[in-house]
């Protein structure tokens, strides 16, 4: 599956919020973001009042930013969440906060999604004793999920837990650190997502 592989530090300037692209930098004085509050690019700090149209749009690059995932990927999500019963933005969120990688990064084992990414794509991760290293494999309530791997991937993910240790924990999930083991107790609310969302302009946004 594609991503984006382009600077990140500009897309939190462009939403204006920090997406914590860069893992540990993120909480530090370097944030880029701290240090320049206007929008990348030639026009970045002229004034714009943006449009209906403007806000929908700003708000789905950022949720889709947030995670990490490309437009096709994210319209799917979108269009499962629209067949589905119930509210269709709660439960985009919902789809979106099950994805294995955005579970790794809840828990503190990677810092940064990309990085949550790559230890799931590199075989660290099981979901129910079995080895999956898909990032989009959306998760359940019940599952136990372990890292399992050799002595410096090991090392590399306890390192992460050491730098992401003061992060708040994601109430649906239990984490136990010492075991590297995660169990989903319950599937996310919208209140557990610790970024503000307007859940509602992207749904406005596909409903034209
Ligand atoms: Fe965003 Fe992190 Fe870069 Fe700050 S350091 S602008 S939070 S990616």
């Amino acid at each position: 599956m594609a991503r984006y592989t382009g600077p990140v530090c500009r897309l939190c300037r462009r939403e204006k919020v920090k997406l914590f692209l860069k893992g540990a930098r993120c909480t530090t004085e370097k944030c880029s973001l701290s240090r320049r509050t206007y929008a990348p690019g030639e026009h970045g700090q002229s004034r714009v009042k943006l449009s209906n149209y403007g806000l929908q749009l700003r708000e789905k690059q950022k949720v889709k930013r947030m995670y990490g995932i490309l437009e096709k990927q994210f319209r799917r999500y979108f269009h499962i969440a629209s067949k589905s019963k119930g509210v269709t933005g709660k439960i985009l969120l919902q789809l979106l906060e099950r994805r294995l990688d955005n579970v790794i990064l809840k828990s503190g084992f990677g810092v940064s999604h990309a990085q949550a990414r790559q230890i799931v794509r590199h075989n660290f991760v099981y979901v129910n004793s079995r080895r999956v290293n898909i990032p989009s494999f959306s998760v359940k309530s019940g599952d136990i999920i372990n890292i399992k791997t050799k002595d410096t991937g090991i090392k590399y993910v306890r390192d992460n837990i050491e730098l992401t240790k003061d992060r708040m924990q994601a109430g649906w999930l239990e984490i136990n650190k010492e075991n590297l083991e995660i169990k989903i107790s319950r599937l996310p609310e919208k209140e557990d997502i610790q970024q503000p969302i307007q859940e509602q302009l992207i749904v406005e946004l596909y409903s034209k």
